[in-house]
């Protein structure tokens, strides 16, 4: 590993968070490559990494069929809000769907899986804080929220979340772990580039890193 490679130093974090968890199992390592482009991409793909996240569906229907074409093996996670008007087109690009947030995109996600004869890892996003302005559905509506899923017959992998800024997260990282306990359900997508050692040391299965791998956002 060198410093100049922040692929190799994302990974070396997300392992050594894992042996001090004593964790045999290893996280995911999402890739968040929304707002870049194909030729900032092409050196994490030549490198080997093949999941990625992408937080909207025309930006990755514009980047993704192209690599595809060229990189094989490639696994596309959408970590956006997705609007029920654009459940087929997820559906149809996505591996895993990260914003399961409401009744309505239940069960569009639902027919559109249905049509297509193609169930991606459905994961629903837990507004862990109760922040009245952010996605995710509440903690209090997650049962409901779940058995609606299961009713749709989604895939659902697990919960998603991610916690209030500027707060301490292990205590949400260990909530959200607590609830996908409580529901049966293995997957917890949580952590980002500046968190992903807590999360992987309370459990995390994905993590979701962008800045990380390929500097700031403008
Ligand atoms: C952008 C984004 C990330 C990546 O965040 P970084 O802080 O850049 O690592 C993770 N999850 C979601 C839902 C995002 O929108």
């Amino acid at each position: 590993m060198t410093e100049q490679d922040p692929l190799a130093a994302v990974r070396a974090r997300i392992d050594a968070a894992a042996r001090l968890a004593h964790r045999q199992d290893a996280a995911t390592l999402i890739a968040v490559s929304k707002t870049r482009t194909a030729e900032e991409i092409e050196p994490l793909l030549a490198a080997g990494q093949r999941v990625f996240g992408e937080n909207r569906v025309q930006e990755a229907q514009g980047k993704w069929p192209a690599l595809r074409e060229r990189y094989s093996g490639v696994e596309l996670h959408l970590v956006g809000q997705l609007q029920s008007n654009k459940a087929a087109d997820a559906v149809a690009l996505f591996d895993a769907i990260h914003s399961v947030d409401r009744p309505s995109l239940v069960d569009a996600l639902g027919a559109a899986c249905a049509n297509a004869g193609k169930h991606p890892a459905c994961f629903v996003q837990v507004n862990i804080g109760d922040e009245p302005q952010k996605g995710g559905c509440g903690v209090a509506d997650l049962p409901a929220l779940l058995e609606r899923a299961r009713a749709a017959e989604l895939t659902i992998a697990g919960l998603m979340a991610v916690p209030p800024a500027d707060l301490e997260p292990a205590p949400y990282f260990a909530l959200l772990a607590k609830l996908a306990r409580d529901h049966g359900l293995g997957g917890l997508s949580m952590g980002m580039s500046n968190d992903l050692e807590t999360a992987v040391m309370l459990g995390a299965t994905h993590v979701r890193v962008g800045t990380a791998l390929f500097g700031a956002r403008a």
